[in-house]
Parts: structure tokens; C-alpha cells; sequence
């Protein structure tokens, strides 16, 4: 079984309108969304769940006023300034958002009226997908921990691949270079890095290529929009020459991307522009390079 990782170096460069169209020229293979944050891949391929079960991570206090003895040892000891006392009342209590989990407030109170359960963060979901199954998640706004979260959706990926005999497993993982990109190129057979021929995209490129590097991840590169800047793209693969990565393809901005994407739809399925044939062409090389 094999793992490829589709990521961008930022938000926007057309990462999840080509995951999806990999998907959609698959057969049995297992698709994770780590784009925990703002997970949209189920938006065009129209998933039907058949598990789903909620992400417990890190710790909150939680006062019990009935044990409570008002002291105020706790709000004393609290360096996030998480806990509030209530002046009409008297009572203590501890500000969900501004808890941040580390337990002296539990640890020292002289009741032991401090409860300390999980954290409620999220939802993860296991569906059933034209290509096999997907694996999602959505994490609760100001909820953290979205690393914890994207390694949790490629385990039950990696579950899911082996109860179905998958060969692939296809991840639309996060934009950026920070830790939920981390969690989830760790381990991974392969990335394509999707980029644009762009300043800020050449500069986004180079910097998650490095993190792939630093992993030992494999790395393929491929320019989407490629003739908005033919200049730029030939920067990108003279880059790509030049730091010995893998350039598979380029990609000619279409418009039918953007309709697609209103209509709830994979490119592929939906258009029939160049475009298609290019990431039809650029999929059967990455195949041919991963499988
Ligand atoms: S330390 Fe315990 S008893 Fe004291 S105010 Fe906090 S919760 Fe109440
Ligand atoms: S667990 Fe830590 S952060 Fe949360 S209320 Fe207690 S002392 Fe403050």
C-alpha cells in the first residue's frame, strides 16, 4: 500500500480541485481530507457516511461548585488567567477558550473539586465514495490540536485501506509548512507539491519542498495555472532541475475549474478543457512514478 500526499506551500494553488480529480480517476483506493481546518474535499465528492466518532484531545478544567470552597488558590495559580470569579456570586469557574489544559489548577486545589476530562475537539467521519472510502474531519472552531487530527484521519485511512485491499491512499493534506502539514507528510511514500507561477508561489514551493526534504519524502512538483506566468513556470522547473525534483506536469488555467467547483463537481467529470487531459496525464505519471 502506498501513500501520496498532495500539499501547496499555501491555500489556493488548486491542491484540492486536483485531489479530488485524482480520486475521481481511481478505482479502491482510500482518500483522507487532513485539510482539517477547513476540509471541503467531501463537498465534491459527495460522501456517504458509514462511521463517524468525535476527537477527544488535551484536557479542560472544569469546577465543581458544589465542592468549591471558594479559596481562590486556583485563579491565583492559573498563569493563562483562565479562571473567573463570579463577584455577585462568589463562585469560581474556568473559561473554556482560555484554558489551555496543564492541570496545576487541578493538582493543587485543596478539595480536589477540579475535574479534568478530555477535550472535546472535532468529528471524524469514514464514508463510502465513487473511488472506495474517505476519511474526514472537522475540527471545532477554536479548537487545537490539528495535528493530532490529521495523524488520526491517516490511521483510520491506513485501516480502512487495508479491511479494502486499497493499493493508494490519496491525501489532501493542509496548506502551509506548519504542524498539520508536518503530521502529514511523516511517513508518507510520496508529495506533490502543487504550486503557482507566482512570487509568493515559487517562495512557497521552495520552502515546503525543503520540509519534504528534511521528512526523506519523495518529491514531485506541478504548476497549476502555468500560463498566467510562462516565465515564472520556467523558473519553477529550472528550480525543480536544479534541486533534483521530480517536475511532472503543468496545468493551463481553465475556467471549468471554478465552475466545477460551484457545481459540486471533480474537473475532471465535469469539464473538457486541456486541462483535463493534463491532470488525466499528470495522475498516469505520478502512478507510473509512486505504484
Ligand atoms: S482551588 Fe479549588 S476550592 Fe479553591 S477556588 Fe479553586 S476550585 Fe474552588
Ligand atoms: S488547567 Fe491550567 S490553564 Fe486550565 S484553568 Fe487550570 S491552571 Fe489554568
Amino acid at each position: 500500500m502506498k501513500e501520496i500526499v498532495v500539499i501547496s506551500g499555501k491555500g489556493g494553488t488548486g491542491k484540492t480541485s486536483l485531489t479530488a480529480s485524482f480520486a475521481f480517476l481511481s478505482k479502491n483506493v482510500v482518500v483522507a481530507d487532513c485539510d482539517v481546518d477547513a476540509a471541503d474535499l467531501h463537498l465534491v465528492l459527495n460522501p456517504k457516511t458509514i462511521s463517524r466518532g468525535r476527537f477527544k484531545s488535551g484536557n479542560l478544567a472544569v469546577i465543581d461548585p458544589a465542592k468549591c470552597i471558594s479559596c481562590g488558590k486556583c485563579e491565583l495559580l492559573c498563569k493563562f488567567e483562565a479562571v473567573i470569579l463570579n463577584k455577585k456570586t462568589g463562585k469560581y469557574s474556568v473559561a473554556e477558550t482560555g484554558c489551555e489544559g496543564c492541570g496545576v489548577c487541578v493538582r493543587f486545589c485543596p478539595v480536589q473539586a477540579i475535574g479534568f476530562p478530555e477535550r472535546d475537539c472535532g468529528e471524524w467521519f469514514v464514508s463510502e465514495v465513487s473511488c472506495g472510502k474517505m476519511v474526514h474531519a472537522r475540527l471545532d472552531s477554536g479548537a487545537e490540536n490539528s495535528g493530532k487530527l490529521v495523524s488520526l484521519v491517516r490511521k483510520k485511512a491506513k485501516e480502512e485501506a487495508e479491511k479494502s485491499k486499497a493499493q493508494l491512499i490519496i491525501v489532501d493534506g493542509p496548506p502551509g509548512i506548519g504542524c498539520p502539514v508536518i503530521a502529514s507528510v511523516t511517513g508518507a511514500d510520496a508529495a506533490l507539491i502543487v504550486t503557482e507561477p507566482s512570487l509568493s508561489g515559487e517562495h512557497d514551493l521552495e520552502r515546503v519542498a525543503d520540509l519534504a526534504k528534511h521528512f526523506r519524502i519523495p518529491i514531485y512538483v506541478c504548476v497549476n495555472k502555468w500560463d498566467i506566468n510562462p516565465e515564472k513556470t520556467r523558473g519553477i522547473e529550472q528550480y525543480c532541475v536544479d534541486s533534483g525534483v521530480f517536475f511532472c506536469g503543468k496545468i493551463h488555467y481553465d475556467k471549468n475549474v471554478t465552475e466545477a467547483q460551484v457545481n459540486g463537481r471533480t474537473v475532471v467529470e465535469y469539464g473538457e478543457g486541456a486541462c483535463v487531459r493534463e491532470i488525466i496525464n499528470l495522475w498516469e505519471t505520478l502512478c507510473r512514478k509512486i505504484l
